[in-house]
């Protein structure tokens, strides 16, 4: 394991990195009360430090495009989704997702690193301070068109 004594800004994916859904047959939650967190997810990240780290998610929410939610529910889940994971609010995370259809071309959509870039530029983080923790071969791809470190989520929170 490398040194984590540079980094500083923490960027999530969401959907069966730190949630999953209960809903059987749907890929990501459209409401309140249709996800858990994933195991050890709430252990880590109450641990950490939120008043110097800084937290981002990543997310491709297609589900908006195809009409399943609103973009405003699909923000406020991410928000119920930060306040369980690390215990409390926090403000200052900046929650990035991908509205669009899968046929239309967009830059924002992992493996695309415009989500990345966003969340990088937001804070002020060069590449080296930062990771993205996902679960996906597209999120590892996004990691490295950033230029940003990887870790997959089951190494993170050693599931
Ligand atoms: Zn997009």
């Amino acid at each position: 394991m490398t040194d984590d004594s540079a980094l500083r800004l923490y960027i999530f994916d969401a959907d069966d990195t730190l949630r999953r859904t209960t809903v059987p047959g749907k890929p990501c939650p459209h409401r309140l009360g249709e996800w858990e967190l994933l195991p050890r997810v709430h252990e880590r990240l109450s641990a950490m430090d939120w008043t110097t780290l800084r937290l981002g998610i990543a997310s491709n929410q297609d589900q908006v495009a195809y009409g399943h939610m609103t973009r405003e529910t699909c923000h406020a889940l991410f928000e119920d989704l930060i306040r369980a994971a690390v215990g409390r609010d926090v403000p200052e995370a900046f929650i990035r997702f991908c509205p669009h259809a899968l046929e239309v071309e967009c830059e924002c959509r992992k493996p695309a690193p415009g989500m990345l870039m966003d969340i990088m530029r937001h804070f002020g983080a060069r590449a080296d301070e930062t990771v993205f923790v996902g679960n996906a071969p597209s999120d590892e791809e996004a990691a490295r068109a950033a230029g940003v470190r990887f870790a997959w989520a089951w190494d993170f929170f050693g599931w």
